[in-house]
This record gives C-alpha cells, structure tokens and sequence, in this order.
C-alpha cells in the first residue's frame, strides 16, 4: 500500500503493460447473454489472477490492501484500455465483501469471501415491487421455524439475479414497531428449492436484472447476517458500498469514455465547431467534478468523515453527467447512432449510443432515486423544511 508518487507510477506502468497483454478486445462482440457470462467470468478471473480485481480489499487477500491513490491508478487504466467493467461480479466484490466484512461472522466470512475469488455471484435482494424508495416497507415473510427459516415473497430488480449463486437478502421477522426493526438480514442460496428467477427484459436488449419469487424457501438460521431485527442496519453496510467505491470507479470509467466522444468528434470533421468543442469542454468539466467528488467523499469516509447527503451529491453529479455524454454520443454520432444494437451489454460504454443513452434513464433510479436524492440535500443537509409552511396554492 502506498501513496508514494514512484510507487503510483510503478503501479500504472505494470498495469497498463499487463491490460496491453491481457485486455480481452472483443468484449463487446458477445452475441448471447451465454457469451457475455462467459467473457465476464473468465475477465475477472484473469484479473483476480493477476491482483488487480480486489483492490479495496483488505492486505490479506490477493491484490487487497490497496491505498486510495493505489485503487484511482488502477481505476484509471481500466478505463484508459477500455477493459470491460466486472458487471457480473461488482455485486460480489463490493456489496456481498463489504456486508460480509462488516457485519458477519467469522463462520460466514470463511465460508464465503474466498468463494467470491473463485467466481460465486452474489445479487442482491432488497428492492419489491412496493418497496424501493421506501425500501424499510420491504414485505417479504421470513419465519422461523427451528433451525430454519421459511421465506415467501417477491424481490425485484436484482442485478444479474438470473447468474447469481448467492444472494443479500431483507427479509421481514416482524411486523410489531417501527418498520426498519421488524428487518433481518440472510445469505440466501440461489439453488435452494422454492428460489424461481425471471430474468426481466430491457429496452436496449439486455437482461441485466430479474424478478426473483420465492415459495417456502429455507434458510438455515446459521446464514443470519447479525440478530433477527437487525436487518436494517446491516442493509446500511451493503448500500454504503453503492454510493462509494461503485461511484468512483464509474466515474473514471466516464472519463476514460471522453475518448469516444473525441474520437466522433475528429471523425465527423467537426473538430473546428465552437458550439461542438464548448459541449464538449463543458462535459469534461462536469466528468471531471464527478471524479472530484467521488475522490473527495471517499477519502472523507476514510476519515471516518461522512455527512449525510454527501453520497447524494455524488449520486446525481454521476448520473446527469452520464446522460449528458449518452446524448452528446447520440447526437455526433450520426444516422447509426440513432439505431439501436439488437444487444448490448453494461450501463456504460457498450458501444451503442442509442443504447447508453436509453440505460442512462437507469442510473437516475439504481441505488436511490435521483427526486429522493435530493430530498436527502434538501431536508437533511441544506435543513429545509418538508412541508413549506407558508406555500399560497393559487
Ligand atoms: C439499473 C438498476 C439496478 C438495480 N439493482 C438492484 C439490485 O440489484 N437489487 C435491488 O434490491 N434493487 C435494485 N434496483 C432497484 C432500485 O433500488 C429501485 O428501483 C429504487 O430504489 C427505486 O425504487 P422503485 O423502483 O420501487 O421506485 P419507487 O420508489 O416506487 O419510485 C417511483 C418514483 O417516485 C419517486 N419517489 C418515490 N418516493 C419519493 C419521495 N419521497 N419524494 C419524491 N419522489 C419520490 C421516485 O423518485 C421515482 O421517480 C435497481 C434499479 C435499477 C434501475
């Protein structure tokens, strides 16, 4: 771990050598949602391989125990060599490692981090039709029954739930108090009888989340994230990892994606329009403060500096500025940018304008909705009031 500048640039000229060997170039050619698992699984395996996929991990593990400064270089390079983003596995390395390494026990940490190295999927299980904003309204029964557990109910929008081996799962214990009390947290297996998954299609073609029903389902008391009723504050350790690290690696990503605005930029001849380089210059900024932000709001919480609605501000900094480079892509890129591939993968950079710019819409909804982020700046950081007083209806 080091933050020293020989270090850092040490570190970015092995990596960079390494994806110049290894990145695999036609990731974007999967024709089947079998070859996008595919190439997925073996990219993460080859980075796992080569300590690259854990980065914030703590020193123990292969590649873990990096510094912040360490995790932007490596960050940045993915997105300089246009690697695929790990969309199969982020759920696994971030939400499942980061509730696990806070929350569980020692039992279930040995029997699930080394698994995530080797490829297990996780998803994650929260949102219902009914509760998503609300997520605390989450409706789905779990009752013990001795050693067991029997959980029936509905999750919904579960990223990539349709290859998961395991899943991150709130579930209700009780319906008695305040309704974040009657919460517990499970690790549910994806095999298990009565798990039904329904892969839900998109408008651009992919499939990246699913319905998942669940009939009657048993979950061994021994899978218990922390105390029945606790699930709540354990949900809080899975989420914090969305608005952190997922941020600041999309954010590099984005800028390393500039390159592709550029590049239609030279290609259609109009590297001399003032009102195309002032787009342009203008989405650099706003590409650029996201970074700052997300750098910024991780290197506070390291700190152990976190104020409420920082990670909002992060959240829809990252999301217009995806939808403004989506809509400056479609806009440059001509009659075929304003087609639609019949597949795509991934909520960046898939290589088709139409298609980034429709899932753009995505990331103004996953992991908190941008109208409810700025319910979180208005009322709780800015301090104003919830139902204006003095508001005259005409
Ligand atoms: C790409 C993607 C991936 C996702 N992955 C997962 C996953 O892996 N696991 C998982 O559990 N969930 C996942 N989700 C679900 C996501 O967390 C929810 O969609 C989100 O929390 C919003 O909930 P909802 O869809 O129920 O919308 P609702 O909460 O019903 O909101 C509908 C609309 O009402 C607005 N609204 C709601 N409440 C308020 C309020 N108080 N003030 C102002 N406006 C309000 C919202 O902003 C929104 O526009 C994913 C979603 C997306 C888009």
């Amino acid at each position: 771990m080091s933050e020293q500048p020989e270090a850092l640039a040490t570190l970015r000229g092995t990596l960079r050598a390494w994806l110049a060997a290894h990145r695999p170039a036609d990731w974007r050619d999967a024709a089947t949602h079998e070859q996008f698992v595919a190439s997925q699984r073996s990219w993460f395996a080859q980075l796992v391989g080569a300590g690259y996929a854990i980065p914030h991990w703590p020193a123990q593990w292969p590649g873990g125990g990096r510094s912040l400064a360490e995790q932007k270089v490596i960050y940045e390079e993915l997105a300089r060599a246009d690697a695929p983003r790990l969309l199969l596995s982020f759920v696994s390395t971030y939400h499942a490692f980061a509730t696990l390494h806070e929350c569980a026990n020692d039992d279930q940490k040995a029997r699930y981090l080394p698994g995530i190295l080797e490829g297990e999927t996780w998803c994650q299980g929260f949102s219902e039709p009914g509760a998503g904003s609300d997520l605390a309204a989450v409706r789905c029964r779990a009752e013990r029954k001795g050693d067991v557990y029997v959980i029936n109910g509905q999750k919904v929008w579960s990223t990539m739930a349709q290859y998961a081996d395991r899943c991150l799962l709130l579930a209700r214990t009780s319906t008695e108090g305040a309704k974040q009390a009657g919460l517990t947290y499970f690790l549910m297996d994806m095999k298990a009888p009565g798990v039904t998954v329904r892969p839900i299609h998109q408008i651009q073609g992919d499939e990246e989340f699913a319905e998942i029903f669940l009939d009657n389902v048993e979950i061994p008391v021994s899978e218990r994230v922390g105390e029945e009723g606790q699930g709540w504050a354990v949900a809080q350790a899975t989420l914090s990892s969305e608005r952190g690290l997922t941020l600041m690696e999309l954010g590099y990503r984005m800028r390393g994606a500039l390159s592709r605005i550029a590049a239609l930029i030279r290609d259609s001849g109009r590297a001399d329009d003032a009102g195309v380089l002032r787009d342009f210059g203008a989405l650099t900024g706003q590409v650029d403060a996201v970074c700052a932000l997300a750098d910024q709001f991780l290197e506070n919480r390291m700190k152990g500096v976190e104020r409420v609605g920082d990670a909002s501000i992060v959240k829809n900094a990252y999301s217009r500025s995806l939808r403004a480079w989506s809509a400056l892509g479609v806009r440059l890129g001509g009659i075929e940018a304003q087609t639609i591939a019949p597949i795509t993968y991934g909520d960046l950079n898939s290589g088709n304008w139409m298609a980034d710019f429709m899932n753009s819409y995505a990331w103004t909804i996953a992991g908190g909705s941008e109208e409810v982020q700025r319910n979180i700046i208005a009322e709780r950081m800015l301090g104003m009031p919830r139902e204006p007083k003095n508001w005259v209806v005409a």
